[in-house]
């Protein structure tokens, strides 16, 4: 079962329990005579409005009676102290009623639902406070702050414009502790928001999927791949600090970068690696990839070790 059927099987358990819920408590009221009579004359009623309005025709008379019925049904119900609402459904979101769809598109609640089993899968806990909105540049050092302003501002932009842009990847590289990290964070926040699926993953562990795929012959093997693939938004941190491992990093690498390109999906990559080092790591076919000029984004990132520095 890949996550999205099973997030969805998830949200149906749970729909079928709301009705379930609100059906005991419509079957206890209907214990009720009065609230039972009420009950039949409204679902007889609704028929024949029905009916009536079919030809065309004004149900006045029987409108008026279904809203007095309706009236009584209430008052029963309070004096058996039962709120009305115990009778609806409870559903999670009254958008789309726990269905996931509205008008055939995913909604959101179902996206953030697959998200956050893609951050569970990927094992990284994005913390939700490191977002756009509060962001500290009194913490950079006057010499890099206007230009870490304005890598958060063209990356907020990206993130508010996709798909709407032709940048589908981004590739920041900078020291160890320069904050590529939680600039990434605040990417990938503001794709969650934004109700896309997310998968947040470091280049070692990325880099562990491919091999246990490499090295599964069964049917299973899927499940190491399609969260890299078929997320919205894939976000790789410190690519350059796993191991290349032989017939695997490359190659694996390789049909992500390039699966994710033909699609439009987006990529963000953070690394410690300049371009040159990147090229010489990685061979021209992945540079070429990341370092395409109308589609990416490549950003490198100044500075001393703010870890160092909120320390002192
Ligand atoms: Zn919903």
């Amino acid at each position: 079962m890949n996550i999205l059927q099973k997030v969805k099987s998830n949200m149906e358990l749970s729909r079928q329990n709301a009705k379930l819920n609100a059906k005991k408590v419509l079957d206890e009221v209907l214990k009720n005579n009065l609230y039972y009579d009420l009950y039949k004359k409204e679902n007889n009623l609704v028929v024949n409005i029905a009916k009536i309005e079919f030809l065309e025709t004004k149900a006045d008379k029987e409108r008026e009676e279904l809203e007095n019925i309706k009236r009584k049904k209430e008052q029963v119900l309070h004096a058996l102290n039962i709120n009305p609402k115990d009778l609806e459904p409870k559903y999670n979101c009254k958008l789309c009623q726990d269905t996931g769809y509205v008008n055939d598109k995913m909604c959101a609640c179902l996206k953030k639902a697959v998200t956050n089993e893609l951050i569970k899968l990927s094992g990284m806990n994005l913390n939700p406070d490191r977002n756009f909105n509060n962001v500290n540049f009194g913490i950079f050092s006057d010499s890099v702050r206007a230009n870490m302003q304005k890598i958060y501002d063209k990356l907020h932009t990206v993130t508010q414009k996709y798909p709407d842009t032709k940048i589908k990847s981004v590739y920041i590289a900078g020291n160890t502790g320069t904050g590529k990290t939680y600039l990434s964070e605040c990417v990938a926040n503001a794709f969650i928001e934004r109700g896309f699926t997310v998968y947040y993953t470091t280049a070692f562990n990325l880099n562990n999927n491919f091999l246990k795929y490499h090295t599964t012959f069964d049917a299973s093997k899927t499940q190491f791949l399609s969260p890299v693939l078929d997320c919205d938004a894939l976000f790789i941190d410190d690519l350059g600090t796993e191991p290349i491992l032989k017939n695997v990093t490359l190659e694996y690498l390789w049909l992500v970068l390039n699966e994710r390109m033909q699609k439009g999906a987006f990529t963000f990559i953070n690394s410690n690696l300049l371009t040159k080092e990147l090229r010489d790591r990685y061979g021209d076919r992945i540079f070429s990839r990341l370092m395409n000029k109308s589609s990416s984004i490549i950003l490198k990132i100044e500075g001393e070790d703010l870890r160092l520095k909120s320390i002192k």
